[in-house]
């Protein structure tokens, strides 16, 4: 029998939960992070601790060392684990530390971009995305590890593409494995609603913990500049976490009163739980605890009143549906030629090609050649960077190493909240074109196909003979360890705005 863990009987047992976020920042006073889990641990209500990594690109402190002091304290960790240079056997080997330490919370995240590589240092390694990250846990957890499995999913994102593809890599999230979710930090309750309606609609019964964070007027002027990123504040709410600085207690009073406000909101909205943060103070949390319990019944005003979003934002049930874009000249020639050559498919045209690649493969030179013959069409066309595992045809013909993070299943939360700008390079995240071809050619439901992780053994060899020698990775080499939570049935889901915006129609 798994030993007590009092975030999984929260979640499986339906009762309204908090889990603090513990910031073990190299900034923060490690303890003073221990003296506040103490204290949290007094409070039947808080479940866990949530011990960042990585949080907002800059090193921290080690969170496996640091939730295992949160839970000798006796506060059950949940420690964050990101893809931030660490590959595959590095993760596989920080989550035997986990299992050997007793430790069955883990937030599967993608991490933010370290700041030092932004400033010029050493480039990071992004060996596997969150998806892939969640499948690796999965698969211990299916070798007897008992894993419980958190998931990030950002509704505040402002554009369709973005926020589509947030809800898209959800699925994919929970395909994978994922028991429960947790927001984003925002203000805007429309959008809290959004992903509840979203879930709700295809059957996905996953437990989501909301966002509840403690904003003071500093980190407001930093979020206001999308930083750190994902995080956004508006401009109003900025003025207002100013104006609020000016009292006496610096805010204090008002920005509690608007975390329990938005606690309310998550419990009428029928969210599992909330995630607290930007402040851990035990007197704090339970205050805004016992406030969020007294304005229960108003939580639908409090709801009408958290509407800090941009102008004309997207929202997936309000926004009139953009109709596609037009398809680009290389996409749709691509597609003309896959369908003329289906080499993908068994058959005479992929068995002379087998044969031909295995031939070249005899012979280096040949091999060396053809590699560069291949990524001399690829490199001015795709941005190829020679990774020899091609998902070009996965992903609407867009290079999953133009990402400077390398993600093969959809976009991290880092995007610009506003515009999906991507937040390490000044221009628009991939992830956009892949969403805007997919939705021009109907087939965003084929977005949630799981991609695996590459094999870096293959970096600058050729990717067609490592396709037809089955050298590589590829969707169908890859058999999904688990089932999704819930599968929805095509009479289930409505034909709502999210369905209309998702077919392309
Ligand atoms: S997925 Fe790999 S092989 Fe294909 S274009 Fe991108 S870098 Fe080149």
């Amino acid at each position: 029998m798994a030993a007590s863990n009092p975030l999984r009987e929260a979640l499986t047992s339906g009762r309204f939960c908090y889990v603090v976020e513990l910031v073990a920042s190299a900034m923060t006073r490690e303890a003073r992070v221990l003296e506040a889990a103490s204290q949290l641990a007094q409070m039947p209500e808080v479940v866990a601790g949530s011990i960042t990594s990585y949080a907002g690109g800059a090193m921290g402190r080690d969170p496996i060392r640091v939730g295992t002091a949160v839970r000798a304290r006796g506060l059950a960790p949940n420690i964050h684990l990101t893809c931030v240079n660490r590959d595959r056997s590095n993760a596989r080997s920080a989550l035997e530390d986990l299992h050997a330490l007793g430790i069955e919370n883990v937030f599967a995240l993608s991490g933010d971009y370290p700041k030092s590589a932004a400033a010029g240092g050493p480039e990071p390694t992004f060996d596997l995305d969150s998806v892939q990250l969640v499948t690796l846990i999965n698969e211990m957890r299916q070798a007897g590890m008992p894993f419980w499995i958190a998931v990030a999913v950002s509704p505040f994102k402002y554009t369709e593409a973005d926020c589509a593809y947030q809800y898209l890599k959800l699925e994919k999230k929970i395909a994978a494995g994922a028991d429960y979710a947790i927001t984003q930090l925002g203000f805007d309750a429309r959008k809290f609603r959004e992903l509840k309606r979203y879930l709700g609609e295809r059957n996905l019964r996953i437990p989501v913990l909301g966002s509840a964070y403690v904003l003071a007027a500093k980190p407001a002027e930093r979020m206001a500049k999308g930083e750190p990123p994902g995080c956004w504040v508006s401009p109003e709410l900025l003025a207002r976490c100013k104006e609020e600085a000016q009292v006496a207690d610096k805010g204090l009073a008002a920005r509690l009163e608007r975390t329990a406000r938005i606690v309310a909101i998550l419990r009428g909205l029928g969210y599992a739980g909330a995630y607290l943060g930007g402040d851990h103070r035990a007197d704090h949390v339970r205050w805004i605890i016992r406030r969020s319990e007294a304005l229960s019944p108003k939580w639908e005003e409090c709801a009408e009143e958290m509407t800090y979003a941009p102008k004309g934002g997207f929202c997936l049930y309000e926004s009139p549906v953009r109709p596609p874009k037009k398809r680009g000249f290389i996409p749709r020639f691509l597609d003309i030629m896959a369908r003329l050559f289906p080499v993908y498919k068994e058959g005479a045209l992929r068995s002379a090609l087998t044969a031909i690649f295995r031939m070249i493969s005899r012979s280096p030179a040949a091999s060396r050649g053809l590699e560069r013959v291949e990524f001399a069409m690829k490199s001015p066309m795709f941005g190829c960077q020679a990774c020899g595992n091609c998902v070009l045809g996965m992903m609407e013909y867009v290079c999953p190493q133009s990402c400077p993070k390398g993600m093969r299943n959809g976009p991290c939360g880092g995007s610009l909240t506003v515009n999906g700008r991507c937040e390490v390079v000044d221009k628009p995240c991939i992830w956009i074109a892949v969403y805007d071809r997919a939705k021009t050619a109907s087939r965003v439901d084929e977005l949630k196909l799981y991609i695996p992780p590459p094999n870096r053994s293959l970096k600058g060899t050729s990717s067609w003979m490592n396709y037809f020698l089955k050298r590589d990775t590829h969707p169908e080499s890859h058999k999904p360890s688990s089932a999704p939570k819930a599968a929805a049935s095509s009479e289930n889901q409505s034909q709502d705005a999210a369905d209309i915006v998702h077919s392309g129609k």
